[in-house]
């Protein structure tokens, strides 16, 4: 077995490789090994033996705590760093002072500055939108800045106290309302940070011959962070992309030198000859034309809170929870990690009930980020059908008319059988 490389920028993938995998806690120990079963299956039947997947198990959450005494053992950030691609079951967050989120240390650890997450409809599921087949959007959440970055102080603290000193007395701030009792949070936001995310939104789009890609921000109200977001992304798409992109800047800019009718010809030209349009929309105002327009969108790219509350309501207009896939990615050292987007369900753990779909569709796309898209597709068809078929897990099969319960393990089957 081989492991990956990345070469200028390309990722060299042998036929036989090693993928390491984190099983997962509560409902993750179902369907981790659900999911290998049905990428082998895969793999075997596009391939014919040519390709391969070895799978090595890392340990991290509970079962490596138990075992190791270490949430996330040296060993499995190792394992990570040296085989580049990974896939991992969802994981218990310790709880108590002073221990990290585990999936925030991975991916701090290896600097996964992408968070992608592909939301589409399958015929079939049931959908709270009357239009669900609209809804065709990757989104690219940035996975490092922004206030999740951790930088705050809590009301009352001598941090804070110092904190205020400083604002008050040396930067000459006098808007806070209630100075004695906030709490203060820092949301970095820098020029590399966004100008990296925008940019593999930018080249996915090329790559999957998508039609625009929409910066979202909220730079009407955060002019320096979330508005630099939006400036940054635009200027570094003329000047990297050039023909390749037509931006909304250039449009503004056709419509105060010629007009707007120069803008609009403008515009229809480039998008007949394909190129990618770049656009941006408020936070908020998306969050609605998501319900109104989903097909106005394709390919977003957004700041780290944006993202977090756009991906769960995209998430629910395809079905929900147990079906959204994720990965978390750097596109310049080919890291990446490929993970169910739900948490450990402790409540349905252990009863063969859970839901599959998240960590395989997660699965498919660790498939196509390898370029093993034959398998890859073959596993989207067999949901498809099966779920055309109105068989599904309780938790989408309880919406479905006429559905067919299946188990986890009959759902697994049933997939396998239609691939
Ligand atoms: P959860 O996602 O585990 O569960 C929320 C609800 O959705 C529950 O009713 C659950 O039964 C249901 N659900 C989730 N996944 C499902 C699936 N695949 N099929 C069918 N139903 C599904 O969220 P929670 O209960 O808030 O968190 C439980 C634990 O998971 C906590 O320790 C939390 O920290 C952790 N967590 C981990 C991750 C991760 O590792 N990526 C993400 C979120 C939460």
């Amino acid at each position: 077995m081989a492991k990956l490389k990345i070469e200028n920028g390309k990722l060299i993938v042998p036929d036989n490789i090693t993928i390491p995998y984190i099983a997962g806690d509560g409902v993750g120990t179902e369907i981790s090994p659900v999911t290998k079963s049905i990428i082998d299956s895969a793999v075997k039947k596009c391939y014919a033996g040519k390709r391969n997947i070895e799978w090595l198990e890392v340990l991290a959450g509970e079962k490596a705590f138990d075992q190791t005494g270490s949430w996330l053992p040296e060993e499995s950030m190792k394992a990570f760093r040296e085989y580049l691609v990974g896939i991992k079951g969802p994981l218990t967050t310790p709880v108590g002072g002073g221990i990290r989120s585990l999936n925030v240390a991975l991916r701090q650890e290896l600097d996964l500055y992408v968070c992608l997450r592909p939301v589409r409809w399958f015929k079939g599921v049931v959908s709270p939108v009357k239009e669900p087949q609209k809804v065709n959007m990757h989104i690219f959440r940035e996975n490092t800045e922004d206030i999740y970055a951790g930088i705050e102080w809590q009301q009352g603290t001598p941090e804070a106290e110092k904190l205020l000193h400083f604002l008050q007395n040396e930067m000459n701030v006098h808007k806070i309302r209630f100075p004695k009792t906030s709490s203060f949070g820092v949301k970095p936001v820098s020029e590399e940070g966004s100008e990296r995310l925008i940019r593999s939104a930018i080249k996915y789009a090329i790559e999957h011959k998508l039609p625009s890609v929409t910066l979202v921000h909220k730079g009407n109200i955060m002019k320096f962070t979330e508005g630099g977001f939006k400036l940054w992304g635009y200027a570094m798409a003329e000047r990297e992309f050039g023909d390749q992109v037509f931006t909304m800047m250039q449009y503004d800019r056709i419509k105060k030198s010629h007009g707007a009718s120069m803008a609009e010809t403008a515009l229809k030209e480039s998008m007949e000859q394909k190129k990618i349009i770049i656009k941006d929309v408020i936070a908020d105002a998306f969050l609605q034309n998501t319900l109104l327009i989903p097909e106005e969108y394709s390919v977003i790219a957004t700041l780290n809170l944006n993202g977090d509350y756009i991906s769960d309501q995209l998430a629910a207009m395809v079905g929900g929870i147990g079906i959204a896939p994720g990965a978390n990615i750097n596109y310049i050292t080919g890291h990446a990690i490929f993970e169910a987007t739900h948490g450990t369900a402790p409540n349905i753990a252990g009863k063969n009930k859970v839901n599959p779909s998240s960590l395989l569709l997660s699965g498919v796309m660790m498939l196509e980020y390898l370029g093993w898209k034959e398998a890859a597709g073959s596993i989207v068809n067999s949901l498809e059908k099966t779920f055309q078929s109105h068989k599904a897990t309780v938790d989408l099969a309880r919406f479905m008319e006429n559905s067919e319960t299946l188990t986890t393990t009959e759902f697994r089957d049933e997939i396998i059988r239609n691939l």
